[in-house]
């Protein structure tokens, strides 16, 4: 069954739902809902307040009747979490390690990247974005490791699989169903991000993943796959870890190292400029000094994203 990667609600089994927006551009993420009886689950919130809003009408209308009691949130990002103050009456769960960073990451953090200062390249990212009358809404249960859930008669798994796209990071199983909603530990269409690391933890959680009883596998952002697209995943991260480490071998910069990156053979993965992200991430484990820090890097993605056009261009 081929999900069609459109704007709304999507049904992948018979109570399991994803919500989707149809591009893989910067803020725009996937949501899930898990349903028994007329108790729901609901996986992530979005970027923002009216993103949500849609997101929650949508739901209400393919789902009727399933009153959302819980809300896991995958990780601290905020487009996986800015939206939960629309979904406050539910218990909301993430990793501890997810909870103590959001109070670090609400949406103040935007500002610097909308200042007038900003590379205009880089404020155009956030620019789209209305990130008015965000009050950061905390998880009020937190776990390490793994918690099992009761959604109405069906057994949900939470696991902790970060750090790895970030600090905290979960994936949400639903045996019965077959369906696992993977977070930003999973991207498909589109190169995805290793912010945290390390990169073989990343590539552990893709393994995690592989060993689970499923069919359909929601990703974080772009559209839902299964275990092809995992192993696709699982390929690119190694073959980053192993470009990076050559790269910063022979003492190249991380920028030298991503013009190097043979993208041939990821051509249908879009937004290549997000592979210096990567190659930052395991440069950062190898100096181990905390450089190169995450903001030169966003950067150094700008001048990528020209340099990739050119090529494509040319
Ligand atoms: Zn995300």
């Amino acid at each position: 069954m081929t999900i069609p990667y459109t704007t709304g609600v999507h049904r992948l089994a018979n109570d399991t739902y994803a919500y989707l927006q149809g591009t893989c551009a910067t803020g725009y993420s996937n949501a899930g809902l898990v349903v028994s009886g007329d108790e729901a689950l609901l996986v992530d919130t979005l970027y923002t307040l009216d993103q949500t809003r849609d997101m929650l009408g949508a739901i209400a209308a393919s789902a009727p009747g399933s009153d959302i009691c819980w809300v896991v949130n995958t990780h601290h990002d905020g487009d996986h979490w800015w939206g939960n103050q629309l979904v406050a009456d539910a218990v909301i769960v993430s990793s501890t390690s997810a909870a103590q960073t959001m109070r670090k990451a609400g949406p103040e953090t935007v500002v610097p990247y909308l200042s007038p200062e900003t590379d205009p390249r880089l404020r155009a990212i956030l620019e789209p974005f209305d990130f008015a009358g965000i009050k950061p809404t905390y998880p009020t249960v937190t776990f390490s490791g793994e918690l099992e859930l009761t959604v109405g008669k069906r057994t949900v798994r939470v696991l902790e699989v970060g750090p790895a796209h970030s600090v905290g990071d979960v994936i949400v199983h639903v045996p019965d169903e077959r369906v696992v909603y993977a977070g930003d530990i999973q991207v498909f269409g589109s190169h995805g991000v290793v912010h945290s690391g390390p990169i073989a933890n990343f590539i552990k959680a893709c393994d995690t993943i592989l060993g689970l009883d499923v069919d359909t596998v929601v990703p974080g952002h772009g559209p839902v796959g299964g275990k092809a697209e995992v192993v696709q995943v699982r390929d690119y991260l190694e073959r980053v870890q192993a470009h990076a480490t050559a790269a910063h071998q022979q003492g190249k910069t991380p920028i030298e190292a991503a013009r190097e990156f043979d993208f041939a053979e990821f051509a249908d993965l879009e937004y290549g400029e997000r592979v210096i992200l990567n190659i930052g991430a395991v440069y950062r484990e190898l100096n181990g000094d905390g450089t190169p820090g995450p903001g030169a890097m966003l950067h150094d993605m700008v001048d990528l994203e020209e340099t990739l056009k050119a090529k494509v261009t040319a």
